[in-house]
C-alpha cells in the first residue's frame, strides 16, 4: 500500500492538529463539571474530521478512559489504534455485527426493548447502556413506559451499566427551548427514579452533550459526551453560553497553491463560467475540493488565507480544485499554502465563519473532511 507517510508530507492538502489545544479544552471542561462527573468525549466520525486514531490516543494520554463513538466500525477503529478504554456505541448496531460487540469489549445502546431481545437472543453477555427518549425522538424507549424499561433489566445476557438520554434544545436560549430541556431533565430523573424505587440499580446517569454542559453546568450526572466544544468551537458563531469557557480550535485546514495565473477582463472561469473577470486579475489554484469537504456551496462565496490575507473563492468549488482571487497578493506563487481553516498571520477563519458561509454548523463541516485529507499533530 502506498503510505502517505513515506513520502512528502503537507504535499497537497492537510490537516493540523494542535493537541496543545485540545489538552486545554479537556482541562477547561474538567473545571466546568462537578467533580463526580467523568468526561466521555464523543470521537465520533473520524473525531469530527480531526482523525479518530490520533485524537483518541492523544486523549488516552491525556487520562481519559472512556469514549462515545456512533458505530461499530468506528468503535473498532479506536481498539485497533490501541484504545483500551470503555467506548459506547451511540448509534444502531445490526445483529449481523453484535460478535464484534463481544471480541472487541464494547458498550452497545439499547435502541428500545425489542432490540433489547435482539440483543440477549445473541446469547453472549454483552454490555449496554439503555437509551431513553425524553422528548428527541430519536433512539430510545419512552420514558413514560417505565415497564418497557424495567423489562430490559430481566434479560439475563446484557450487563446494564448506564443509563442516558439526549438533549435536543439544549444549544437554545429562548424560554420554549429551556423549558423544552427542563422538561427532558425531569423526564430523565424521573426515570431514574423510577428504576431506583425498583431496586434496580447499580447504573451510571448521563445527559448532556457539549450544549447541555455549556449551558446547564450546574447539572450532575456520571458522564459528560462532549463532541464538537472538546474539537474548541461552537456549532455557530454567535451561540452565546452560560458557562465562562475558553476554547481553543484543534484543527487547521491547508492546501497547496498549484499555479498561479492571470486571468483578462471578460474571461470566465471553472465548470459553468460563473465568475467572469471585470478586470485583469491574479488568480490560485489551489489543491483542495468538495471531495475533501470544500463544500460546492462556497462557489463564489468562500475564502482563504494566502501569506496572512484573505483571498476570495472564485468560480464552482471543484472536486479536487477551486480557485482563488489573489489580485491583492503581490507575493504569492506556486508552493504557498492556502489556509481554510485556522490562522496565517494576523489573519484567521474560525470553522463556524465556514459553516456560516455554507448555510450549516460547524459540526457538519468538520465531520465531512475528506479521508484523501493527511491528518498530523503539530510538531
Ligand atoms: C454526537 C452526540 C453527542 C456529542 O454532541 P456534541 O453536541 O458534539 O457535544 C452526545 N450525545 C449523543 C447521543 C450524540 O449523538
Amino acid at each position: 500500500m502506498y503510505k502517505r507517510s513515506s513520502r512528502c508530507q503537507k504535499g497537497r492538502a492537510w490537516i493540523e492538529l494542535d493537541m496543545g489545544n485540545l489538552g486545554h479544552n479537556v482541562e477547561q471542561f474538567k473545571r466546568l463539571l462537578p467533580g463526580t462527573c467523568t468526561l466521555m468525549p464523543a470521537i465520533k466520525a473520524n473525531a469530527y474530521g480531526h482523525g479518530a486514531g490520533l485524537v483518541g490516543q492523544a486523549l488516552s494520554e491525556m487520562g481519559i478512559q472512556d469514549y462515545c463513538v456512533a458505530s461499530v466500525c468506528e468503535a473498532v477503529e479506536l481498539r485497533e489504534a490501541g484504545i483500551t478504554g470503555q467506548i459506547l456505541i451511540l448509534g444502531y448496531t445490526s445483529p449481523c455485527q453484535f460478535g464484534d460487540l463481544v471480541r472487541y469489549d464494547l458498550t452497545q445502546t439499547v435502541v428500545d426493548l425489542s432490540y433489547a431481545r435482539k440483543l440477549n437472543d445473541y446469547g453472549k453477555t454483552i454490555r449496554v447502556h439503555v437509551g431513553i427518549d425524553t422528548g428527541m425522538h430519536r433512539l430510545g424507549e419512552r420514558s413514560e413506559d417505565v415497564e418497557n424499561i424495567c423489562e430490559i433489566w430481566k434479560l439475563r445476557n446484557l450487563t446494564i451499566t448506564g443509563v442516558y438520554s439526549h438533549l435536543c434544545a439544549s444549544d437554545g436560549n429562548s424560554d420554549g427551548e429551556r423549558a423544552f430541556t427542563q422538561k427532558q431533565i425531569a423526564e430523565f430523573e424521573a426515570v431514574v427514579d423510577s428504576l431506583h424505587k425498583r431496586g434496580i440499580t447499580g447504573f451510571q446517569t448521563h445527559l448532556q452533550g457539549s450544549y447541555g454542559v455549556l449551558n446547564y453546568p450546574e447539572l450532575s450526572y456520571d458522564y459528560a459526551r462532549v463532541g464538537i466544544a472538546l474539537y474548541g468551537v461552537l456549532s455557530m458563531k454567535n451561540d452565546k453560553t452560560a458557562a465562562d469557557i475558553e476554547l481553543r480550535p484543534v484543527l487547521s485546514l491547508k492546501a497547496r497553491i498549484a499555479c498561479v495565473k492571470m486571468l483578462h477582463e471578460n474571461e470566465a472561469v471553472g465548470y459553468g463560467l460563473t465568475y467572469t473577470a471585470e478586470r485583469d486579475m491574479k488568480m490560485a489554484v489551489v489543491s483542495i475540493g468538495y471531495a475533501d469537504g470544500i463544500p460546492r456551496e462556497l462557489s463564489n462565496k468562500g475564502c482563504a488565507l494566502v501569506n496572512g490575507r484573505r483571498a476570495p473563492v472564485i468560480g464552482r468549488v471543484c472536486m479536487d480544485q477551486l480557485l482563488l482571487d489573489v489580485s491583492k497578493l503581490s507575493d504569492v506563487s506556486a508552493g504557498d499554502e492556502a489556509v481554510f481553516i485556522g490562522r496565517s498571520g494576523d489573519e484567521e477563519i474560525n470553522v463556524c465563519e465556514v459553516a456560516g458561509s455554507a448555510g450549516t454548523i460547524s459540526n457538519e463541516i468538520l465531520s465531512r473532511l475528506g479521508n484523501r485529507l493527511e491528518r498530523m499533530p503539530l510538531s
